[in-house]
């Protein structure tokens, strides 16, 4: 399969909408990756207009602070929690994220006590709608086309499990570097109109299933 870059030299659209590029868009966001990955990796670039390029820099913040927080055992996302949150983040944020903490009665297997909060699917969403695209445009030199819906869910959701196997027989590709974000991408067997995009941070167990669908086939979720 092809793969698209942002070229600065060439005339290239956005990779969400028709407007001209004027500037490189990473995906997945820059924000999940420490310095010295950014210095030793490649990071994929796509075509980007300024709205999308500039739209989701708060929740890119946000998506990746609640991303990071849940996979902490990674080393590398404590790294960057480290690096990037603790110290630099938006103090804002930190602090809204604490007060919305509560405490689940459970130990981990250090005597801390674990802790959750709800997140805001809506911010998540646009982001993960973005780095969807974005996969879409790196695969296919194109945005995803109108009258394409993306219905985005998450293993929490009981999917078929022939759906599962589907995805799982998907070679795992990653972007920037393997711990940090890995991803399937095909199309779905017996329906040449639905992508099948499937993305892990951190190599957590938090993974998030997208299925790009034309209107008339919304993936079935039991
Ligand atoms: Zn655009």
């Amino acid at each position: 399969m092809y793969r698209y870059i942002y070229d600065r030299s060439r005339k290239q659209l956005c990779f969400m909408c028709d407007q001209p590029a004027d500037t490189g868009e990473h995906i997945p966001p820059k924000g999940f990756f420490t310095t010295s990955i950014r210095s030793n990796c490649q990071l994929l670039t796509v075509p980007a207009c300024n709205y999308h390029n500039e739209s989701t820099k708060k929740d890119d913040e946000y998506a990746r602070t609640v991303i990071a927080a849940g996979s902490y055992e990674n080393k590398l996302a404590w790294d960057l929690l480290e690096e990037r949150v603790f110290p630099g983040g938006s103090s804002g944020l930190i602090t809204s994220l604490y007060e919305k903490m509560v405490p689940i009665g459970i130990l981990d297997s250090g005597g801390e006590e674990l802790y959750k909060f709800d997140i805001e699917r809506s911010r998540l969403g646009r982001v993960i709608e973005k780095i969807i695209a974005g996969i879409y445009w790196h695969k296919n030199g194109s945005r995803i086309p109108d009258g394409y819906t993306i219905a985005p869910y998450s293993r929490d959701h009981k999917i078929k499990s022939n759906l599962w196997n589907e995805i799982l027989s998907l070679p795992t590709q990653y972007l920037g570097h393997p711990d940090v974000f890995q991803f399937k991408y095909g199309e779905k067997a017996n329906d040449k109109n639905a992508v099948i995009i499937a993305m892990a941070f951190f190599k957590a167990s938090y993974i998030i299933l997208s299925c790009i669908c034309s209107k008339n086939e919304t993936p079935k979720v039991e």
